[in-house]
């Protein structure tokens, strides 16, 4: 079985950013992710990436991803079923493989939010979308709906209201998370129809979605509109399945970190949106990527009883 110094899970900005400081300290590195960008894919509209005047965020992740493959990082696409303590570290199990390694970062992100009522796993890319952004062209001419109350459903409703002949707004309170002024741009739509204090109960339709069940929530009333696409904007969470019988997760199921990068696992570190830190951000991501490289190289070099880098100033 091959053996690693470090694997990362996960090719984000903080999944590429480890893998980079991990090889400049000449760590053996394999990264195992689902793909290779992370959420930074979805968008073309960075503008507050230090250093990064350019926007897109395929083009910024290819850069980090080339940074990463210069430096000697193996990157293998696949997903982890689970990390499991092994003799000198871990395993990690995988559906491309079984690996062992000295330590383990975790950069999985989060993935979008669904809402778990019956139908949604039929239509999910058959008339379901969870990235108004990727999928909003598809809407040219079409009945939709948008759910969710943040910026993400708000700004996703007024990009896709530019395709579609119709667009719902469908969001189980009367209140918005999103921005008052993109509130107040999409109210002025005229093609939106706000759908309030209500959600979504069920999808339907034959080979593709041709209705959706929408209670009110005040009212118990229960109705079916007829759309043909909806677009999921409810914000995301972690899957960390592979990895919660080892670290502590919050209630939000993200893991706890310290500022090390360090979990409640000796040997497993967490980095990006993964983790309990707040400001989801891609430069925090990727600075937290770094603490964690930098963070198992010092925990390696302790073992073997090296001399790490310093983390401590005072002495
Ligand atoms: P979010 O702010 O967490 O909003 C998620 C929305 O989905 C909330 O309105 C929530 O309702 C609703 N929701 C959650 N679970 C649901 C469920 N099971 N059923 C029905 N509705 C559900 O997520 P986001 O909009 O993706 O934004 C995430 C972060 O990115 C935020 O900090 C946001 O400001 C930021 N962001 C910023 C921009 C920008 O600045 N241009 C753009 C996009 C996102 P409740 O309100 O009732 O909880």
């Amino acid at each position: 079985m091959e053996k690693y110094d470090v694997i990362i899970v996960g090719a984000g900005a903080a999944g590429l950013t480890a893998a980079i400081y991990a090889r400049r300290r000449m760590l053996k590195t394999l990264v195992i992710s689902l793909n290779i960008g992370g959420q930074a894919l979805l968008t073309e509209q960075i503008e507050n990436y230090p250093g990064y005047l350019d926007k897109s965020g395929p083009k910024l992740m290819k850069i980090m991803e080339t940074q990463a493959r210069n430096f000697g990082a193996e990157i293998l696409l696949g997903y982890v079923n689970k990390i499991e303590k092994s003799n000198d570290g871990f395993k990690v199990i995988s559906n491309v493989g079984e690996f062992e390694s000295k330590t383990v970062i975790v950069a999985a992100g989060k993935v979008p939010r669904r809402l778990n009522v019956p139908g949604e796993e039929k239509f999910l890319g058959r008339g379901i979308s969870t990235c108004v952004t990727c999928d909003a062209p598809f809407a040219k001419n079409k009945v939709v709906a948008v759910v969710g109350g943040g910026n993400s459903a708000l700004e996703g409703v007024e990009v896709v209201s530019k395709f579609a002949s119709k667009v719902y707004l469908i969001h189980r309170r009367e209140e918005f998370r999103a921005d008052e002024v993109t509130v107040e741009k999409v109210k002025k739509l005229p093609n939106v129809e706000f759908v309030l204090n209500s959600v979504i109960i069920e999808f339907l339709g034959d080979k593709k979605l041709e209705k959706i069940k929408v209670q009110n929530l005040k009212s118990g009333e229960i109705k079916e509109i007829e759309v043909q696409m909806v677009f999921l904007e409810i914000g995301h969470e972690t899957k960390v399945d592979f990895v919660k019988d080892l670290v502590k997760l919050n209630e939000y199921g993200e893991i706890i970190t310290n500022k090390l990068g360090e979990t409640s696992c000796p040997g497993i570190f967490a980095a990006g949106d993964v983790t309990d830190s707040p400001y989801k951000q891609l430069v925090i991501a990727a600075s937290e990527g770094a603490i964690a490289a930098l963070s198992a190289y010092n925990y390696i070099a302790k073992k073997e009883g090296r001399a790490g880098i310093k983390v401590d100033w005072k002495g």
